[in-house]
């Protein structure tokens, strides 16, 4: 049996310190943060499939879900558009209720949690990972599974060489500022609950006001993070429209920030392997990440366990980052293809995209509940050529949708470079071309 260090309590590791304790593994959780302060204060959705899938229950008393979510365009003539919520049932959980219970699962599997140990470091022998430092102690471990999310201090310190970590860019993350204000009793509620509004410029971000049964949940997202006069500013626009939101503070009113990019080009070096936000696994036109982290939690703890040798090289975890590629990786691409086409659009094409019904609630639907694969079929890009027709007045916006056909098909043609299997060689040639194909095509 293996000793296997997860770096950081992020959900996609310790899903997989369940499994590899539960397999007789000795697995060793470091956490920087105090028990109390672990997840962050605020509820999210998770599609239940996640859970089925990772063979973890679901917390107790979860409200299951289907948000019904309306976008208030920037101009009050053009009406707003509600989003039919998607087949999937979810589940509506508190984010620190969901890290304690995986936390618990870990724990009661016979995994070690330390909270309170940042790590600094990885700690290298060769070309190998072979444990990470902290600021007072070394760990030395078989395999280290990074869950440090965006920023991990183990990615970020790799050498290059691995072609694992790469640089953070424009548009790649969003900084957020979510907090929980007092709902106003007796006051009545605006027509629709779940509003995101368009009001800025796909340069800016978004934001959003949740009416839930006993607060409102205000999401301010921006490409740069807000100054608090923005946030004030916003804040004080929601309450002028939003009689029923009070000024009360009740939860949350932390910063955080959401990757809203495509994967790694790789996920895995001797002795390393990746998962969650610190992969940049999310969803990024919503910056859903937590579904994808129990599913390469699974991936990543079935590919370990696999290898029954113990080797945990980059040969043997090729297994993982394929199985993640194929079941969500080229999918999260596209979808991340799709989201580069917002920093150029302004709040008024958005305006116009909608009035003249060039984007429909079909298909704004189908990208919310994460079906969108069919619209990237041929019949999907036969549809996206139409839609080029219907914008013959604007050459802008008519632009930005040819582009999207094109960039689409340079990326079915760099996705044959994927290794099936891994060789340095070929692994490198792949990174350069992914990379180079998203660089290619981030706005300026
Ligand atoms: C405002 C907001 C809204 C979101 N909404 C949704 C949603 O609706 N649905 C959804 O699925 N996802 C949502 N997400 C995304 C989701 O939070 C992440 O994708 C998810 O948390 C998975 O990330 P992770 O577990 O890999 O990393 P994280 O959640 O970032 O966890 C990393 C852990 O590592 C620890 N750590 C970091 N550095 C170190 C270190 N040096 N040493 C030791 N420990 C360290 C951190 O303290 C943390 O506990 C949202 C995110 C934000 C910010």
């Amino acid at each position: 049996m293996s000793k296997i260090i997860v770096a950081g309590a992020g959900h996609g590791g310790l899903v997989a310190a369940i499994k590899l304790a539960k397999a007789g593994h000795e697995v060793l959780v470091f956490e920087k943060r105090k028990k109390d302060e672990t997840g962050y204060p605020q509820s999210d959705t998770i599609e239940k499939s996640a859970f089925a899938y990772a063979d973890i229950p679901i917390p107790e008393n979860c409200k299951t879900v289907r948000n019904t979510i309306t976008f208030i365009p920037m101009e009050k003539d053009v009406s707003s558009f509600t989003v039919p919520p998607g087949e999937d049932d979810s589940v509506f959980i508190d984010r620190k209720v969901l890290i304690n219970h995986l936390i618990n699962l870990a724990a009661e599997a016979g995994a070690q949690i330390f909270f309170e140990t940042e790590i600094v470091a990885p700690i290298m022998l060769g070309n190998r990972v072979c444990g990470v430092k902290t600021a007072q102690q070394a760990f030395y471990a078989d395999l280290v599974i990074d869950a440090c999310g965006v920023y991990s201090p183990v990615r970020c310190n790799l050498p290059d060489y691995m072609c694992v970590n790469r640089e953070i860019k424009k548009y790649d993350v969003l900084s957020s500022y979510r907090a929980y204000f007092n709902r106003i009793p007796n006051v009545p509620l605006p027509e629709t609950t779940y509003n995101v509004y368009l009001r800025d410029s796909g340069t800016v971000g978004f934001t959003w006001l949740v009416t839930e049964e006993d607060r409102v949940d205000l999401l301010v997202a921006r490409f740069r993070k807000p100054e608090n006069e923005d946030i004030l500013k916003i804040m004080q626009t929601m309450h002028e429209e939003n009689a029923h939101m009070g000024t009360e503070l009740i939860y949350g009113g932390c910063h955080a920030t959401i990757p809203i990019c495509q994967p790694l080009a790789v996920l895995v070096a001797d002795g390393y392997a990746a998962v969650g936000d610190s992969a940049f696994m999310t969803y990024s036109i919503k910056g859903s990440g937590i579904a994808y982290c129990l599913r390469a939690g699974t991936m990543l703890a079935e590919c370990v366990i696999n290898d029954t040798q113990g080797f945990y090289n980059a040969e043997k975890l090729w297994a993982y980052q394929r199985r993640f590629y194929k079941e969500i990786g080229f999918s999260a691409c596209r979808i991340a293809i799709i989201k580069n086409i917002l920093p150029y659009v302004s709040a008024e094409q958005a305006n116009e995209l909608i009035k003249q019904n060039i984007i429909s609630t079909e298909e704004i639907s189908k990208l919310m509940a994460e079906k969108f694969d069919a619209v990237l079929n041929a019949k999907g890009m036969a549809a996206l050529k139409e839609k080029v027709k219907l914008v013959k007045d604007n050459t802008l916006l008519k632009g930005i949708i040819a582009n999207l056909a094109v960039w689409l098909g340079k990326f079915a043609v760099t996705e044959t470079a994927f290794p099936a299997k891994y060789s340095l060689q070929d692994v490198r040639k792949w990174s350069t071309k992914y990379n180079e194909f998203f660089d290619s095509i981030r706005a300026k």
